[in-house]
């Protein structure tokens, strides 16, 4: 069977004080999910020096990819720096080889996810939206504030609609994604 794991890295590399076994199956995992040009990146840097959230932040795309390229599995998905970007697609529009980066991102984020790695963050907000069909709860001063601006206490979202909140709510629920809120980050 064709494998995707950079040759010559096979038995392991180095990685500051360890030898790191690296996981072939893991770029494997990202081709067959879609990101068909992880293995095309040559580590240019243009996505690196393009990123907005790397201006802001120590997170550099660049290094991302090339641990996913590497097998580096358990390193992309425990790393806060997948949850970094902000899906804006400047890298993925520079990138001089089409390595669809963003994209790529997105299906790292779903795989860690789906390994156990949730930010609190995210339980927190998935847990709302699991239990009303609303990613933000509505609270007290809320309501008080919008009754004071002449608006129903309720926004016109699914949280005034019981009928099409249990829609929504069976969505959620038959799709998984409230066991996966459940089950919540490592
Ligand atoms: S711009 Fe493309 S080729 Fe260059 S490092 Fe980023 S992903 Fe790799
Ligand atoms: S899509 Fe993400 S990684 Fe790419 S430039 Fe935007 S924030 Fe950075």
């Amino acid at each position: 069977m064709f494998k995707y794991g950079i040759s010559g890295f096979e038995s392991g590399h180095y990685m500051g004080e360890s030898v790191y076994k690296p996981d072939n199956t893991f770029p494997q995992q990202i081709v067959e999910r879609g990101g068909t040009t992880l293995l095309r990146c040559f580590q240019c840097g243009t996505c690196t020096g393009s990123c907005p959230s790397g201006r802001q932040t120590a997170f550099r795309i660049r290094k991302l990819i090339r641990w996913a390229q590497l097998g580096i599995a358990d390193k992309v998905l425990a790393s806060e720096d997948l949850w970094m970007c902000t899906t804006c697609y400047t890298c993925q529009e520079r990138c001089p080889r089409g390595v669809e980066i963003t994209d790529i991102v997105m299906t790292m984020r779903n795989l860690a996810v789906e390994a156990g790695y949730m930010q609190e963050a995210h339980v927190r907000i998935g847990g709302f939206l699991a239990k009303t069909g609303h990613l933000l709860p509505l609270k007290e001063p809320m309501m008080k504030a919008r009754k004071s601006l002449g608006l129903d206490e309720t926004p016109p979202t699914v949280l005034a609609n019981k009928k099409n909140q249990e829609l929504v709510l069976n969505i959620i629920k038959e799709t998984g994604f409230t066991d996966l809120v459940k089950k919540g980050g490592k």
